[in-house]
């Protein structure tokens, strides 16, 4: 014991200690960024198993990103193996919530095989029930799609936002909402936001459900808990129930998902809801240098604040926080390859070690040329989404039918590709039909009535396909799930469908691959889901990928030397030895959307977040002029840059300003160096 006690606790400060230790009542631990807040949690899942005995399978840890839940079970891997981490749940949210719909599927009324709803698939759903009403331009799409997504993150239902709506438009999005919820339930879908909400709604309706859940999860423990939203709240106040026994922490100075339904007030609530409720703060800084902490700690005193918090560091001074101003945005991006090359080649830092952050990804575009034409490594976090592209989503329509044949999204997606001959006509009245007897359209091919209303060899190719497709599903389910996907494809002739309809070979090919790499990565998915849960199948890995993709967006898993491009978002909680931030201007961050006050608030934490990345070296870049819109416009430097130390502030090309020639002759030397190890490797 006293060997444990000291292997798990002695590398922490008093407080880390403390808050690992405190387990008979509800913990808040509230501190600023790299104060250990998540080793904590991850130290402590190791004490609740070995120190005090709790088998793994009663604990469950939630955070926001897949990164970040991997990145925790890695680090609770070094301190916890074998049988005696076995059951352990470290989750994200929504894998959670996934999880309690999959077991709980009867309970909630829904059928298993159920299909999730991505945003896209959404907002085609909000699309075509707008369609049979008003005008459906993209921005109503949008706005009445964020609406929903935000009445669900409050818990609001279709009939409350009704009751609530104070003018015209929310009351017809509130309309359109029942009408969604009405027509999720039909395709047996349930969205993004479903995942928490729906179990939030039925632990609430039903005691016993909640018991059995309550009794499987002893200790829960959350990450990043300021950006929890009202229904994520409450779901953790229904698991902790009476035990009480959890260990929140969070840092309400980086909550960036306000636009998310996020309410960083529930710091507050945790005290209101759970009286016997001990606050634990860490001060110490463990991640960065003394410069780079009091530049976060300087821009976020601009901020109202919750609870008070000081940081400090023993990481040492620092050198100072370089700001590039950079001629146009081609200057920017690649003095800042060309200083990634230059710090490489000098043989101290890996690739892995940068980080290029921005705060929206378009601005990785021309930084990725760069990147390429230096032919220095890269990967891309949170950037176009390859469940977005064309050829990515037809499979995976493919695939949601085979799990769930009553999606009739994915129905009407599918039935013409590769070309069927199957008419907008005939399916407007196989559609009616179906509507009219409450079943979905792949069931309703075989209805006998059909003759009457379709054309014999309309009713002919549909029946063709069902037959075809009943016998895909078939195959699935006897053999080898992923041979049968892998078949299906091949079947389809999907091959020639791309070629004939791409504007070059390579471009076909180029798409190929990606339903290759989808299939791969199902199966990968599979083979690992298979471990925790042996009679895992098609359906549960199917869910899993595309949560996944949700909440990833394509980000690869691989541990390669590699430049880290990421949004200031998908950036939370990581760390880097050298950060570079991008276009620290007026417009970009603060977003030029954001600046009434709250808004600008939350930008603020964003920069305050970009900065904690950091751990010895942070550089803000701007550009003097950008094209946006296809114009050249003059830009200015960010408000925040003058709510930073100024005395730690190294500025380069500062406008107005003669350049230093003893910095700019040291470049060409340091230049020259590395043209010539170039030349050498
Ligand atoms: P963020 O707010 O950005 O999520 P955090 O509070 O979760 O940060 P961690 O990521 O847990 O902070 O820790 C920051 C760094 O400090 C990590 O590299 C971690 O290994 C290190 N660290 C934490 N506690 C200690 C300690 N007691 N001794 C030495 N290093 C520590
Ligand atoms: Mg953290």
């Amino acid at each position: 014991q006293a060997e444990i006690r000291h292997k798990l606790l002695y590398s922490l400060n008093d407080k880390q200690r403390q808050a690992v230790c405190l387990i008979d009542r509800p913990l808040l631990v509230l501190a600023g960024a790299g104060s250990g807040k998540t080793s904590v949690i991850t130290r402590k899942i190791a004490w609740l198993i070995q120190g005090c005995g709790l088998p793994a399978r009663y604990i469950t840890a939630v955070t926001f990103t897949n990164k970040a839940a991997r990145e925790m079970k890695e680090r609770v891997a070094n301190l916890v193996q074998g049988r005696e981490a076995r059951g352990l749940t470290i989750s994200t949210f929504h894998s959670l919530g996934l999880d309690i719909i999959r077991k709980e599927v009867q309970a909630l009324g829904y059928k298993a095989g159920f299909s999730l709803f991505d945003a896209e698939d959404a907002k085609t759903l909000v699309r075509d029930l707008l369609h049979t009403h008003a005008e459906a331009d993209s921005e109503k799409v949008n706005w009445i799609y964020q609406c929903i997504s935000q009445w669900k993150n409050d818990l609001i239902s279709p009939e409350q936002a009704q009751t609530q709506a104070l003018d015209k438009e929310s009351l017809h999005a509130a309309q359109v909402y029942a009408l969604y919820q009405r027509h999720l339930k039909a395709y047996n879908a349930v969205d993004f936001d479903d995942l928490i909400a729906l179990p939030v709604i039925l632990f609430e309706k039903n005691p016993q459900v909640l018991a059995r859940w309550q009794a499987s999860i002893h200790y829960l423990l959350v990450d990043e808990y300021q950006d929890t939203n009202t229904s994520q709240y409450r779901l953790v106040r229904l698991l902790v129930g009476e035990r009480q026994r959890f260990t929140v922490v969070g840092d309400d100075d980086q909550s960036i998902y306000a636009w998310r339904g996020a309410r960083p007030e529930n710091l507050l609530h945790l005290g209101e809801d759970f009286p016997n409720l001990s606050v634990i703060k860490l001060e110490q800084n463990y991640r960065s240098t003394r410069r780079i902490l009091k530049a976060a700690n300087t821009l976020i005193a601009n901020n109202p604040h919750i609870y008070e918090k000081k940081l400090w560091s023993d990481m040492g001074v620092g050198d100072p926080i370089q700001v590039w101003c950079c001629d146009n945005e081609e200057v920017e991006a690649e003095r800042v390859a060309n200083e990634i090359l230059l710090q490489k080649m000098k043989g101290i830092s890996r690739y892995k070690d940068f980080a290029v952050l921005y705060r929206s990804n378009h601005q990785a575009r021309l930084l990725e040329i760069k990147l390429q034409s230096f032919q220095i490594p890269y990967k891309i976090s949170g950037g176009t989404s390859f469940f977005s592209r064309n050829e990515v989503r037809d499979i995976m329509a493919y695939l949601r039918l085979m799990i769930n044949p009553d999606d009739d999204n994915a129905f009407l997606r599918i039935i013409n590709i590769p070309r069927r001959e199957i008419g907008p006509a005939t399916l407007e009245k196989l559609a009616t039909y179906a509507t009219q007897r409450g079943i979905s359209l792949l069931t309703a091919i075989d209805e006998l009535g059909l003759e009457q209303i379709l054309k014999e060899s309309a009713l002919q190719r549909l029946r063709r396909f069902k037959h075809w497709f009943m016998k895909v599903i078939e195959n699935s389910e006897r053999a080898d799930a992923i041979e049968a996907v892998r078949e299906m494809v091949q079947d389809l002739d999907y091959e020639a469908w791309l070629h004939q309809n791409a504007s070059a070979p390579k471009v076909a090919e180029r798409r190929l691959a990606n339903v290759w790499t989808l299939v791969d990565s199902l199966q990968q998915t599979l083979t690992r889901l298979q471990e925790d849960q042996p009679e895992a199948g098609l359906t549960e890995a199917i869910a899993r990928l595309v949560l996944r993709d949700i909440l990833e967006q394509q980000e690869a898993e691989d541990e390669s030397d590699k430049v880290h491009l990421l949004t200031l978002h998908a950036a939370k909680g990581l760390e880097f030895p050298h950060v570079f931030m991008l276009g620290v201007e007026e417009d970009i961050l603060p977003h030029r959307n954001s600046l009434e006050t709250n808004a600008l608030e939350e930008e603020r934490r964003l920069m305050y977040v970009g900065i904690t990345r950091a751990r010895q070296c942070l550089t803000l870049t701007l550009a003097n002029e950008r094209k946006a819109y296809g114009e050249k416009i003059d830009t200015s430097p960010s408000r925040f840059l003058d709510e930073l130390p100024a005395d730690d502030l190294q500025w380069e090309g500062r406008q107005g300003e003669v350049k230093d020639p003893e910095v700019s002759f040291q470049r060409g030397l340091d230049q020259l160096e590395m043209l010539k190890s170039l030349l050498k490797g």
